[in-house]
Order: C-alpha cells, then structure tokens, then sequence
C-alpha cells in the first residue's frame, strides 16, 4: 500500500467516526450511506449550503443518491438538531453544522457563497432602543464583502 493511500484510507476512517459520533452516539440515529454524506459534505465545505449544493456534495460520496432521500435526510437530521436551516434576506435557505455558538454569517457580494464566520456575533443590540410598541427578541448579523478567493 502506498503511503498516500493509506493516508487516504486514515482520513476516511477519521471522517467516518466523526460522523459517527454524531449521529449514532449522540443522536441515536441509523448511519448510513446518505447520511455520512450529507454530513461530510457540510463539514468538508465548512459553510452553510444550498438545497443544490448539499445535493451536488452528496452525489460525489454516494452517486445514486436520489433528491428525495436528501431532502428527507436533511429534514430528520435537522429534527435531530444535527442541522440547523439557515435564513438570510433574500437567499435560499442553507444548511450548516451547528457551532453551539451564535456566530455572524458573511456573504460575498462577488460569488455569492455564504460563509459561517467564527466567534460571537457583536452585540448589535448594545445601546439601541427599539421604538414604543416594538418588543426584539432576536436579532441576526450578517456582513457583506469579499471571501478569500474573490479578494484579488
Ligand atoms: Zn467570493
């Protein structure tokens, strides 16, 4: 075996107990083949993705992989809390790999890819009194710019 195959084979055993860690051990749930794909996908991205890209990521992994069985994959992993659906003005709705945190999302004005930026979303609220009548319970950061690979 060469030494690049069996880093190949390292990583993927690595990947896979991660996988299972979170869904088997922490979850209860089944691990099969969609759903470790799924979830490599989000994870090796390391951004929030669309219904298209999540689709695209899991056929890589699994090239049979059917449109529906993603959908229902994705909705029985988010009622497991091991998605979360992310919502930004004027976007589709993304998926991403909860952080435990309430971190500030980034979209990049010249690809449009949306990214997860670490670290806690400054608290906007700080100092802003909403007008009479209005009660916020929530609130939503998210900057716009450039990502690294549109930067140039
Ligand atoms: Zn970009």
């Amino acid at each position: 075996m060469s030494i690049a195959s069996a880093i190949d084979k390292n990583a993927l055993r690595l990947k896979r107990s991660w996988v299972y860690l979170r869904l088997v051990k922490t979850h209860g749930m089944r691990q099969t083949k969609q759903r470790e794909a799924i979830l490599a996908t989000l994870q090796e991205a390391a951004r929030p993705l669309s219904w298209e890209e999540v689709l695209a990521g899991a056929r890589v992994r699994c090239p049979r992989v059917g449109e529906r069985t993603v959908f229902r994959n994705l909705r029985e992993m988010m009622d497991e809390m091991l998605l979360v659906r992310v919502y930004l003005p004027g976007q589709p709705t993304r998926y991403e790999l909860p952080t435990g945190e309430h971190c500030p999302h980034f979209i990049c004005r010249q690809c449009g890819q949306v990214f997860q930026l670490p670290g806690e979303t400054p608290e906007v609220m700080h100092g802003y009194t909403p007008p009479e009548g209005f009660t916020i319970d929530g609130e939503d950061v998210v900057f716009f710019g450039r990502c690294p690979t549109c930067h140039d």
